[in-house]
């Protein structure tokens, strides 16, 4: 093992995902991770003596802690960086620490005092290297943290988006269907949805909108050719990632929350389907160009039906954007950098650096 992760909120696209190397704990994990995939042996609950035994081993570089502004872990991340810095004194060996960040929403309003803002500012001294996974959590970071990351080497890897890594690749006729996944709240835009998918006329035009709800919250009288499909075992949710024509995730900011990247976005660009959202998603800057993105304006039912229509009029197959960076890479860009500090040389030329 070279790289430990400390994990909270576990799914089951981050095991899927996982870079080889890696062993991950998790201190909590969504009720929806797929159970055939947390019985790998690399992939344990988190208790301080699995974190020492780990940190003990001889190979291990780099240890990952949650985001600094993920405020209710940060304290438990902090203290598995003393242990880590302990253990680095007692073996004489440097363990990176490192860190993947993705917050979108203000760290101002996150933290409103100076104090609070000051402290997580000096804590955020104990890192080696962040990751940033979007260019909007950059931007957050750097307005409130600026001063404390001239002294922590940090880039923007936005997230692998040109192919799944457990599908084969495929060019399967799409089928006439809007994808929602995840839970259908007011802040994943579903009423707003619910809206739109009338005012598009959408059941005249044949098409339908499968809701896959991992908490089966879908209820009441949904509109036509709406259906809900209820916690789908991950093999269904790829199977309907290949087949769908668009996925929709039209988020609506709300008080202490901003889409950070958004997994639906993701999974529905990994598997080639075009994707109509809104400019909530912390890779918003990173998409405006995507041939495969449709731009909504939050909250509004008709800019929601118009780019549905959009989107479900869109060519198929056009498959160029961004391919982005997959975990392997972030944990690459880790390991260069910490050896280009042990070493006064470079960054690998391809990671770039962004300042
Ligand atoms: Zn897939």
């Amino acid at each position: 093992m070279h790289t430990l992760r400390i994990l909270p909120d576990l799914r089951s696209s981050v095991v899927e995902s996982m870079p080889a190397g890696q062993e991950l704990l998790f201190t909590s994990r969504r009720t929806d991770a797929d159970a055939a995939l947390l019985a790998r042996p690399d992939v344990r609950p988190f208790t301080w003596r699995a974190l020492r035994h780990a940190l003990r081993d001889p190979d291990l570089e780099v240890l990952e802690v949650a985001e600094p502004l993920w405020l209710g872990e940060w304290r438990r991340a902090v203290r598995c960086i003393a242990a880590a810095k302990a253990v680095r004194v007692l073996r004489r060996r440097p363990v990176a620490v490192a860190t993947y960040a993705i917050e979108n929403a203000d760290a101002r309003e996150r933290l409103p005092t100076r104090a609070g803002r000051l402290r997580l500012g000096l804590s955020l001294l104990l890192l080696d290297a962040i990751v940033f996974g979007t260019t909007g959590a950059s931007e957050n970071y750097l307005r409130t943290f600026g001063w404390a990351l001239r002294r922590v080497r940090h880039t923007v890897l936005t997230p692998q988006l040109d192919a799944c890594s457990v599908c084969p690749p495929t060019t399967a006729p799409r089928e006439p269907v809007v994808l929602f996944l995840g839970t259908p709240s007011e802040r994943k835009g579903f009423p707003t949805l619910m809206r739109a998918w009338e005012l598009t006329g959408a059941a005249d035009r044949g098409w339908r909108l499968v809701v896959a709800d991992p908490s089966g919250a879908a209820s009441g009288d949904l509109p036509a050719a709406v259906s809900v499909t209820v916690d789908p075992p991950r093999p269904a949710v790829h199977e309907l990632l290949r087949t769908s024509a668009v996925v929709a995730m039209p988020s609506v900011r709300r008080p202490g929350w901003r889409e950070q990247i958004g997994l639906p976005l993701v999974e529905g660009l990994t598997h080639g389907c075009r994707v109509v959202t809104t400019p909530e998603t912390g890779l918003a800057p990173d998409l405006l160009d995507h041939p495969l993105v449709f731009f909504t304006e939050p909250g509004d039912a008709e800019s929601l039906a118009d780019g549905l229509r959009r989107a479900m009029d869109g060519r198929s197959g056009v498959t160029s954007g961004p391919p982005g960076h997959t975990k392997t890479d972030v944990v690459a860009w880790w390991r260069a950098s910490e050896n280009a500090l042990a070493t006064r040389e470079p960054c690998h030329a391809e990671l770039r650096r962004t300042r």
